[in-house]
């Protein structure tokens, strides 16, 4: 399931990622720990190992590692946390947060994506992360409250029901605004109906679609 190769190549990854600015050590031990390849298909498994997004069917895709590296290093997770992800996809990035905090929930609004990535997800050992499938601009409320929640689409504007469900002086991490290019923004909830506002460059994201299909 896992070689010395793929090792090397993780290896690999996780220095080019680190290249490119990300210092969190956590971080970057669970980039250089979690096998990529096993969240794209056998066919493709050469490009598992390149900081690159890549097509997962559905029209959806698993995000570049260097992104991936990004946001969970703007989460700032604790071993407690409990988090929310919007968008499972491929899975890889739900892995990554649980090998940094004990309780991880994720969305997906594409049925046949939440079936096939629930499956995978049981089957490499990450059976705790609890997969739901709905639409993500509705969040978890069952769940709720987050001490983190992180959207792995591109949205257009802040979904408030998300921000209902963060805890006070927890994190809504997400790419957003109007164009296809997305700036990377952290929400902190500081009250009950006060937020502030933080940006970390541009990125380009598949986009966050109302709905469940
Ligand atoms: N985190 C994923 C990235 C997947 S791309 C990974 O590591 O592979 C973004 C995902 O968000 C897609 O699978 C898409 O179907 C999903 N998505 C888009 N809008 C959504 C919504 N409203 N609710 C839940 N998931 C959504």
């Amino acid at each position: 399931m896992d070689s010395y190769k793929h090792k090397g190549l993780r290896s690999k990854l996780t220095a080019t990622v680190k290249a490119k600015g990300i210092t969190d050590k956590k971080v970057l031990n669970a980039i250089n720990l979690l096998p990529r390849h096993l969240f794209l298909d056998k066919a493709f498994e050469e490009w598992s190992y390149k900081d690159q997004a890549f097509p997962i069917g559905e029209g959806q895709t698993i995000s570049q590692p260097y992104t991936v590296a990004f946001q969970t290093e703007l989460l700032e997770l604790n071993p407690n946390d409990k988090v929310l992800e919007i968008g499972t996809g491929s899975g890889y990035q739900a892995c990554i947060l649980s090998l940094l905090c004990k309780r991880v929930y994720s969305i997906e609004r594409q049925r046949q994506l939440f079936l096939k990535t629930s499956d995978l997800l049981r089957q490499i050992g990450y059976g705790s992360i609890r997969t739901l499938f709905g639409d993500g601009y509705k969040g978890a409320p069952r769940f709720a409250p987050f001490d983190k929640i992180l959207i792995t689409a591109g949205a257009s504007s802040i979904p408030q029901d998300l921000i209902d469900q963060l805890k006070i002086g927890g994190y809504l991490v997400l790419p957003l605004g109007e164009g296809d290019s997305k700036t990377m923004t952290r929400i902190t909830k500081t009250s009950e109906d006060q937020i502030k506002r933080e940006v970390f460059g541009e990125f380009r994201f598949v986009p966050f679609l109302e709905g469940t299909s």
